[in-house]
């Protein structure tokens, strides 16, 4: 049988493209990827103080699943934590029911549900979406 990756529901973008370590200069900075996925896993169980089973539901996957994606957010928040690195939030299989933006001129997150060609604080058209599966992998490449 083959194995599809379903597209999991997350709520909203996060607010950031991720987080720095402070007192880290930047050229010795290395970064985690955390998934959408990962982030509204753990959004959704310590931020909502949902259940797994509840959180989900939400996210339209099964427990287990949703028990995977959220300890391997917690790991990548714990490594960047003690490695003193940078969490990239980033990619992922998702749909958000929604048009997301970041401006790369004001760092905006546009939330919309139609489509935007430019930013809505600082109307410029340098955006890019951000609810869209990570097409950057290389593995996986089915075009
Ligand atoms: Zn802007």
């Amino acid at each position: 049988m083959p194995n599809r990756r379903r597209y999991r529901k997350i709520q909203s973008p996060p607010a950031m493209e991720g987080y720095k370590p402070f007192g880290v200069p930047m050229r010795e900075l290395e970064s985690v990827v955390m998934s959408m996925e990962e982030y509204e896993a753990l959004r959704l169980a310590d931020y909502e103080n949902l259940t797994h089973e509840k959180a989900a539901e939400k996210m339209n996957i099964s427990r287990p699943t949703f028990t995977r994606l959220y300890d391997r957010a917690r790991k990548n928040v714990a490594k960047a934590f003690v490695e003193g690195k940078a969490i990239l939030i980033r990619g992922g299989t998702f749909i958000s029911g929604e048009y997301w933006y970041r401006c790369n001129n004001c760092h905006e997150t546009i939330v919309s549900l139609t489509p935007e060609e430019n930013c809505d604080k600082c109307n410029s058209a340098n955006i890019v979406r951000l609810d869209t599966p990570d097409n950057n992998e290389t593995n996986n490449d089915s075009r």
